[in-house]
């Protein structure tokens, strides 16, 4: 029977000892198996996953490697379970946690820093020094799961409670595993920027982050908000997400496009979601003296850039890793209260059993894909049976 020392269950959800979890073998292999339901310890509580959406960065993890690090290198054949982006239900309380219920519903974040370095004092957990440093003797607190930590492709997981985002009833499981998206969204343009209202923001590239990075900027009082991008049905929606102006970059130029919707000056942020090989060149063109442009793509190769235009303008440039100082929490609140509808960018879900088509259609961007959520089955019937 499913315990641990100090562990509260309760018998409304009742936990089985083994769970359906998909593993990551060879590069872009994942085999579905059994594996151990993990036991939560000192503020952990163990979370039923009822949806977890697909991110680029799982296709990336699945198929190359990095970011993901398991056992100090690569996660492949280490019996190591992807993804990050989900959201569930608290069905166990690790020892004394009693910020959380068993039956709430929560969304997560993904980093759990170590709590005692640098930046982890300074709430920048997402860049904590002991990273990946939470294997075999090492335990140095630092949990990343779906990166350096068995993640959401599967049934149960382990999360710190500094992780938990509760989640209102109204709002559905595909809307709540967007949180995290918005809240990297949040992370870059306040947080990291500094944004303040009627500040000026370009988005690049409409994948589900600048989507989302367009919402979280207007309804932070962005003006205007500008989104570039090649594919009109993208660029349709961030306007329905609330960009002012939309930008196809294969009918104009954007840099030029962007100086004269903003009266000839550039804008005040540029966030990069595009990972174009002239991406950072043409940001640093987009921004007014002084500007900001956060870096929030992954691209593949380097790329040489102007580095005499970012000195002679003031121009500030930096990379963002994930959502820190818990602007999730920022998110879910804009959320909740219907500052903008996230579910604009879930167009998909399918059984957890079914994760390589789910990821095929992602990945493919098949049918228009942009967010596609994978669900366990049975949970619907679950959480009747439960209530
Ligand atoms: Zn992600
Ligand atoms: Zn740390």
């Amino acid at each position: 029977m499913y315990s641990g020392p100090g562990v509260k269950t309760s018998p409304d959800f009742p936990i089985p000892d083994t769970m359906k979890a998909w593993v990551l073998g060879n590069p872009g292999e994942l085999k579905l198996a059994q594996k151990p339901v993990p036991v939560p310890k000192r503020a952990e509580v163990l979370v039923r996953i009822d949806a977890v959406a697909i991110c680029a960065t799982d296709l990336e993890i699945i198929d190359h490697g990095p970011p993901a690090s398991i056992l100090g290198g690569m996660p492949f054949n280490k019996n190591f379970t992807p993804g990050h982006e989900y959201m569930g239900t608290v069905v166990a309380l690790g020892p004394g946690v009693d910020e959380y219920r068993i039956g709430q519903r929560i969304t997560v974040e993904i980093h759990a820093g170590c709590g005692q370095c640098k930046r982890c004092r300074e709430g920048m957990y997402t860049a904590c020094h002991n990273y990946g440093l939470n294997y075999g003797d090492v335990d140095k607190g630092h949990r990343a799961n779906g990166f350096t930590t068995d993640g959401g492709f599967c049934e149960y997981q382990v999360n710190h409670i500094n992780t938990l985002v509760a989640i209102p009833d109204a709002m559905s499981d595909e809307e709540a595993t967007l949180v995290v998206t918005a809240g990297t969204a949040m992370y870059g343009l306040t947080e990291l920027g500094g944004l303040v209202a009627g500040e000026s923001v370009v988005v690049t590239g409409p994948g589900p982050i600048g989507l989302l990075g367009v919402a979280v900027a207007k309804a932070l009082g962005a003006s205007p908000v500008i989104l570039t991008g090649t594919r009109d049905n993208r660029l349709k929606i961030g306007r329905e997400l609330g960009a002012d102006h939309v930008v196809n970059v294969r009918n104009e130029d954007a840099v030029e496009a962007v100086r004269r919707l903003n009266g000839g000056k550039g804008v005040d942020y540029v966030v990069e979601c595009s990972g174009a090989p002239n991406a950072v060149n043409d940001a640093i063109r987009m921004v007014n003296r002084g500007g900001k442009v956060c870096l929030a793509a992954f691209p593949h190769q380097e790329t040489p850039v102007d580095v005499a235009h970012i000195v002679r303008n003031n121009i500030y440039l930096y990379g963002i890793r994930g959502e820190g100082k818990t602007a999730t929490h920022r998110a879910e609140a804009f959320m909740s209260q219907k500052r903008f509808d996230a579910t604009k960018i879930h167009t998909h879900t399918f059984p957890l059993d079914d994760l390589p088509t789910a990821i095929r259609y992602a990945k493919d961007r098949v049918d228009d894909a942009i967010k596609v959520v994978v669900k366990a089955k049975g949970v619907a019937a679950h959480r009747v049976a439960a209530e």
